[in-house]
């Protein structure tokens, strides 16, 4: 099972709840640190880092003495990284996503495959299970080809049995759709706040068109807006979880510790959670019908 835990917007919790639910899962499991751009997921499970690898993307390197200009790899290019204007060939690596496609279509063989570094992949061991994360390179803009790379690391990872827990990048643009796309089951953590219900509304409308069971955890909850609690019931999105609005889990926060251990209410909380969602997971539980 894999589990994809997503949000509207950052800073609602997202990482804490993954963090969270890692610890209380009842067998072997790999918490995923999929947001790319700004990952920090280690610093609530404190990882053991056993491993790391660079993550390059291939692009193209084009010999100009055997080109002759036909343009064929431009036409074919949709995201306009290779252009060829009269007599001049110009590639544009930082657009390129490495498809290939110049590649196999160039008639001369001028194209060879050259290497872009998009950041790193790193690998462990946390108190409970394993851990996996992917960090961009600094003033690298695209994620998808560096999240893809550590799908593939997590998919053998998972080959050996367990379960999975994302921490998906916040929003709702491509990464993160992308990071939720190969889930069971997604939650959405939101915070009862106007900003919060508007992100966690744009996310349930981008999300539920994948068709995969969805929950949602309340986090700050008793802050006083009551829209998401009203969407949720006209949606049929079940709210899985709540997490108070409280100084000690605040303080616990910003501390970095991990909120299923401040107390034993909110321990059971998230083993509460961590059932909720095995049943959410279930094939034909009503809750898989949320998303309709
Ligand atoms: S397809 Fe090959 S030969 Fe044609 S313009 Fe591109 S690199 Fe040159
Ligand atoms: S590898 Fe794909 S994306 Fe990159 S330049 Fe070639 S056709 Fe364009």
């Amino acid at each position: 099972m894999i589990i994809a835990v997503a949000s509207g917007k950052g800073g609602t919790g997202k990482t804490t709840v993954t963090a969270s639910l890692a610890t209380v899962w009842d067998g072997p499991v790999l918490a995923v640190d999929l947001d790319v751009e700004e990952p920090n997921l280690h610093l609530f499970l404190q990882p053991t880092i056993e491993g790391s690898a660079p993550a390059q993307l291939t692009v193209p390197v084009v010999d100009e003495a055997r080109c002759t200009y036909c343009g064929a790899c431009a036409d074919l290019c949709q995201f306009k990284a290779i252009s060829v204007m009269g007599q001049l060939l110009l590639t544009f690596p930082e657009m390129c996503h490495g498809c290939g496609g110049c590649l196999a279509v160039c008639p001369e063989q001028a194209i060879s495959p050259g290497q872009r570094e998009l950041g790193e992949i790193s690998w462990g061991k946390t108190g409970g299970g394993g851990f996996l994360s992917g960090r961009l390179r600094l003033g690298e803009a695209m994620s998808p080809p560096l999240m893809r790379q550590v799908k593939a690391r997590l998919n053998q990872m998972l080959a050996a049995g367990g379960d999975a827990i994302i921490d998906a990048p916040p929003g709702v643009s491509c990464p993160a759709v992308n990071a939720v796309i190969d889930s069971d089951v997604i939650l959405l953590v939101t915070e009862p706040t106007p900003f919060g219900f508007h992100d966690f509304r744009l996310a349930w409308e981008a999300f539920a068109s994948l068709g995969k069971p969805m929950g949602t955890v309340v986090n700050r909850a008793g802050l006083g807006h009551e829209a998401i609690y009203r969407f949720c019931e006209e949606k049929g999105l079940p709210i899985l979880a709540e997490i108070p609005y409280d100084r000690v889990i605040a303080e616990a926060y910003a501390r970095g510790r991990i909120v299923a251990e401040v107390s034993a209410e909110l321990q059971e909380t998230f083993v509460s959670l961590l059932s909720q969602v095995r049943d959410l997971a279930e094939p034909g539980c009503p809750g898989q019908a949320a998303h309709a």
